[in-house]
């Protein structure tokens, strides 16, 4: 059985868990890490316009110009849970911030956000509305030090390659007692444990690793945070959403067809508020 290091908690007994689209899955037997190993060396070129309009590539998102209004209420719930524990708005960097929907928000709240995006297309978009945004990936780009109040990591994580430099940039870039703030689907939810190697956070080459609550907090506080809050908040989905879910689970055709249809349909416009309880919403602070 093929084994290897976990990316979290460097055990040596990370095995073999599945293959998917071409890439080896491993599951941490010790802290239930699951990840991707080898990371795909081209895996940045998912994310041009396809993955952000979603018509040919069932990895990403249907429509995500158009999902604002559905994007901005989740986002709206996180900006309310951030501000919560830091009060005072100041410098905030979202990570992944695509076409910019939350800065756009963050901005009208007050904060005076920026964006980096690996994603050049959706770059473009972003600062067409005036963004102030970067391309680049964030672990290694060139960031002030020591400079931000907080950093945001919204459906991102799950995306890096090696988490670990994701954090290390992150404190880098942070003030001391700044904060940054993740949200990420929990590999040990009901959910994921009912679904097993059929969960639908397990696509990868998008996603690269899957942490739960315990492996997340300890990593965090490994590389200097402290975790001020932990939960599990729920999401709005389209229904385009939901049925593309379900082909990509159920891998059948008429599955495919009943989703294709919703993506062009009005109807796979209607959206609603469900709280899986698989993905973890984390505010940790810079010690
Ligand atoms: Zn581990």
């Amino acid at each position: 059985m093929k084994k290897t290091t976990c990316l979290a908690c460097q055990g040596q007994d990370a095995s073999f868990f599945t293959q998917k689209n071409g890439c080896d899955v491993f599951l941490c037997r010790e802290c239930g890490l699951i990840f991707v190993w080898p990371v795909p060396e081209n895996h940045f070129a998912l994310y041009e316009e396809d993955y952000f309009s979603g018509a040919k590539n069932e990895l990403g998102y249907a429509d995500y110009e158009s999902d604002r209004e559905i994007l901005g209420g989740t986002f709206k719930k996180y900006l309310k849970k951030t501000e919560a524990i830091l009060p005072r708005k100041g410098k905030l960097l979202d990570v992944g911030a695509a076409t910019g929907h939350f800065l756009e928000l963050a901005r009208k709240n007050g904060w005076e956000a920026s964006g980096i995006e690996i994603s050049k297309y959706a770059a473009k978009k972003a600062r067409k509305k005036g963004l102030e945004i970067a391309v680049g990936d964030f672990e290694n780009h060139e960031f002030s030090e020591n400079c931000f109040d907080a950093v945001t990591f919204w459906d991102v994580l799950e995306h890096f390659g090696k988490p670990d430099l994701a954090f290390k940039q992150a404190r880098k870039i942070l003030r001391t007692g700044g904060i940054l703030a993740i949200n990420t689907p929990d590999s040990r939810s009901v959910l994921a444990r009912i679904f097993g190697k059929r969960w639908h956070a397990i696509v990868p080459p998008n996603h690269l690793n899957l942490f739960n609550c315990d492996n997340l907090k300890a990593v965090l506080e490994k590389n200097g945070f402290e975790v001020m809050k932990i939960s599990r908040v729920g999401k709005k989905f389209s229904l385009q959403t939901v049925f593309k879910v379900l082909a990509n689970w159920q891998e059948n055709p008429v599955s495919r067809k009943i989703s294709n249809y919703f993506l062009k349909s009005r109807m796979g416009r209607i959206n609603f508020y469900l709280n899986l309880r698989d993905n973890i919403f984390l505010i940790a602070r810079k010690k």
